[in-house]
């Protein structure tokens, strides 16, 4: 990003022209802080600098980054990033019940396999941190408890605060979300390379 968060904050918008539909497959566009629906979010446009300011009311965050932007060229002028368990685990109303969506593979490669699997619905009994996952569930199914990836699962009833916030989570994840795993993967990659020139 060329400006600096002062130029920004003072830099004029306008109605932004209505954008186009995504190409092929890509993520849905969503608040980066969020994940509120780009609808909900109140955009503005910048034509000479070809920028756009994004308001969200959900988080009452404000960003302005040009379209298609890398990660380094979003600049937050209000609110700040989300730490996601902990958000969660005061926003979701817990136990919930939630329908599991997406099957894991053990599911298909472990014969004596008998833990939560597609379409059950199972107890969602509280959430926490995932390395690996970014976010997973304590559950319950029947008498016994597992562990599972938080965006496998949609709450059951879609009226409730919980439906939304499990599916603002869910978007900006799948927009958004970088693994912590992939991280630090990479980052040793990256240290064994440097070492061997
Ligand atoms: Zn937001």
């Amino acid at each position: 990003m060329m400006f600096s968060k002062e130029e920004l904050h003072i830099m004029s918008f306008s109605d932004a022209p209505k954008l186009e539909e995504p190409s092929g497959y890509e993520a849905e566009e969503c608040c980066i802080i969020c994940g509120n629906k780009l609808e909900n979010l109140k955009i503005g446009f910048n034509e000479k600098e070809q920028l756009y300011k994004y308001e969200c009311a959900n988080c009452d965050a404000v960003f302005v980054m040009p379209k298609n932007s890398a990660r380094d060229e979003r600049v937050l002028l209000k609110g700040k990033e989300r730490n996601w368990p902990e958000h969660l685990l005061k926003a979701l109303k817990f136990p919930f019940d939630a329908e599991i969506i997406e099957s894991n593979d053990r599911e298909f490669f472990d014969p004596e396999y008998d833990g939560p699997s597609l379409y059950d619905t199972v107890k969602v009994l509280e959430v926490f941190y995932s390395m690996k996952y970014g976010v997973d569930a304590l559950i319950r199914k029947g008498r016994r408890t597992y562990q599972q990836t938080l965006c496998f699962m949609e709450a059951f009833d879609t009226d409730t605060d919980n439906y939304e916030e499990l599916e603002n989570y869910k978007r900006w994840r799948e927009k958004y979300w970088l693994s912590d795993f992939i991280v630090a993967l990479t980052g040793a990659m990256n240290e064994v390379q440097e070492q061997g020139e």
